[in-house]
């Protein structure tokens, strides 16, 4: 009753392939010994053959060259601004100029303590444009770790503003609406600024993991990891939901900067759609994110499963208005919510799964696969490899540890170099010099070839 035929079958083969290489090598560790037959091994290299050559470029100069292609296009929405893509790359490029005098440059680290607005989001692709990486800071969290944060990660440059409550420690700081720096930024020189060109392993943010482990730690990632990130949606979610609605995308922003989960919408920026960015009131009343929706007939949001939760009953998919596309992450789907979400045929959920670790996303599914929840297969590039302890893989159907490899792989952590050889791996499975990330995540592929999340190892 427990097993079908093909399962007990495939084990009895299993048990013979051990027992021979044993029997042929008694000296060899039972751990050596090959449990997937050749047939297996070709499926899951198959399987994780994702390869698909990119253009070398980065997130910065596809934004310049889409702000050439609709200079007059509306690029960010706030309460109270309106900004075309010229706009924003005029404000941009002020900033980052004024950065470059500062010298900040490659490498640099520039932190953000800027309440969510427009100038937000002008300070990340500033900092970007300049070459360095931004450090996001959430002004809600604790006084203590903000301070950890800022002295772990020593930035060369910290942006506040007026509103900000104030930030412990002396860095060199920039307040970013004050009047010196308003009028130091009038007066320089309109156009693209003159910056050191930007290299794909450069660091482009700098995320704080909560630490829920240990001491909090600062992922770092590359342009790299985000280019390979943002030409997987462009060919999975930017160009196909575009052409099926023959339109622009309206999508909304509601992640904290200070988490990697923003880029799923900041994203849809660089590739030249509508990003409405609710203010730090709004976003968090669910009311206020459904009304918004149906008043700005919103196509898109990124939200986590609970977060959905909350939207669903606030009303976001009964309405007069329904987004085609919601984007869901950050946490597993519950069975009884992916069935609910299934029976929206107006609406198309695409579940992603991903570390910090890996930029953003390293796995994702839609609902519309399959009746039960999954996190699906691997991103554009990426490699999904579920490993027993010895890090072989393990059979399908078999629970193991889900290790991660391919370009979205962070640089790893900043400073700590103990921790980056332990989390970040030689990979026995892929081109010689690469690594894996390891997940902490237990994971099993399903005969359909879909990976199920099974919850954390270390729970
Ligand atoms: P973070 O590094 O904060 O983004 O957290 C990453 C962790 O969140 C993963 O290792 C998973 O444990 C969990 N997670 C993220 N996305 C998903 C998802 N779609 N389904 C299940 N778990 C997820
Ligand atoms: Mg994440």
């Amino acid at each position: 009753d427990l097993f079908d035929r093909v399962t007990v079958g495939t084990l009895a083969d299993r048990l013979l392939r051990l027992l021979e290489q044993a029997v042929a090598d008694p000296t060899r560790p039972i751990a050596a010994l090959e449990l997937l037959d050749e047939a297996e091994q070709a499926r899951l290299t198959e399987w994780n053959n994702t390869h698909r050559p990119i253009p070398a470029t980065n997130v910065v100069e596809i934004l310049a060259a889409q702000t050439t292609a609709t200079p007059d296009t509306t690029a960010v929405v706030t309460g109270s601004t309106t900004l075309t893509f010229a706009e924003l790359a005029h404000h941009t490029n002020q900033l980052t100029r004024l950065l470059t005098q500062r010298g900040v440059g490659p490498d640099d680290i520039v932190a953000l303590a800027i309440p969510r607005s427009a100038e937000a989001v002008i300070a990340t692709l500033a900092v970007l444009t300049a070459g360095a990486a931004y450090l996001p800071l959430d002004l809600d969290h604790p006084t203590e770790r903000l301070e950890f944060m800022l002295h772990d990660a020593n930035p060369t440059l910290l942006i506040t503003t007026s509103t900000t409550p104030p930030i412990p420690g002396n860095h060199p700081h920039l307040i970013l609406d004050s009047e010196d720096t308003q009028a130091e930024l009038a007066a320089l020189p309109d156009g693209p600024p003159d910056t050191t060109e930007i290299q794909g392993d450069h660091a482009a943010y700098v995320i704080y993991t909560s630490g829920s482990t240990g001491r909090p730690k600062g992922v770092i990632l590359t342009h790299t990891g985000l280019t390979h990130l943002y030409r997987d949606h462009e060919r999975h979610l930017y160009t196909p939901v575009a052409h099926r609605l023959g339109r622009r995308i309206r999508a909304l922003h509601t992640a904290s900067l200070s988490f990697d989960s923003s880029w799923e919408q900041l994203l849809w920026l660089i590739a030249g759609h509508e990003l409405h960015i609710l203010d730090e009131y709004e976003r968090r009343d669910a009311d206020a994110v459904v009304t918004y929706t149906r008043d700005h007939h919103i196509d898109t949001l990124d939200i986590t499963p609970s977060y959905t939760r909350q939207l669903l009953d606030a009303g976001l998919l009964t309405g007069t208005w329904t987004p085609p596309l919601l984007l869901l992450g950050g946490e597993a789907i519950p069975p009884a919510l992916w069935t609910e979400l299934r029976a929206i045929p107006e609406t198309e959920v695409v579940n992603y799964y991903g570390p910090t670790e890996f930029t953003v996303d390293a796995l994702t599914a839609r609902t519309s696969d399959t009746t039960t929840p999954v996190i699906g297969h691997p991103l554009d590039n990426t490699q999904a490899h579920i490993l027993d302890k010895h890090l072989n893989p393990v059979p399908n159907g078999t629970p193991g540890e889900l290790y991660l490899s391919g370009p979205q792989n962070a640089r790893g952590y900043l400073g700590r170099p103990t921790l980056t050889a332990e989390r970040f791996t030689a990979n026995p499975h892929g081109t010689p010099g690469t690594r894996m990330y390891r997940t902490g995540d237990l994971a099993r592929r399903r005969t359909d070839g879909h990976i199920e999340f099974l919850g954390r190892a270390d729970d």
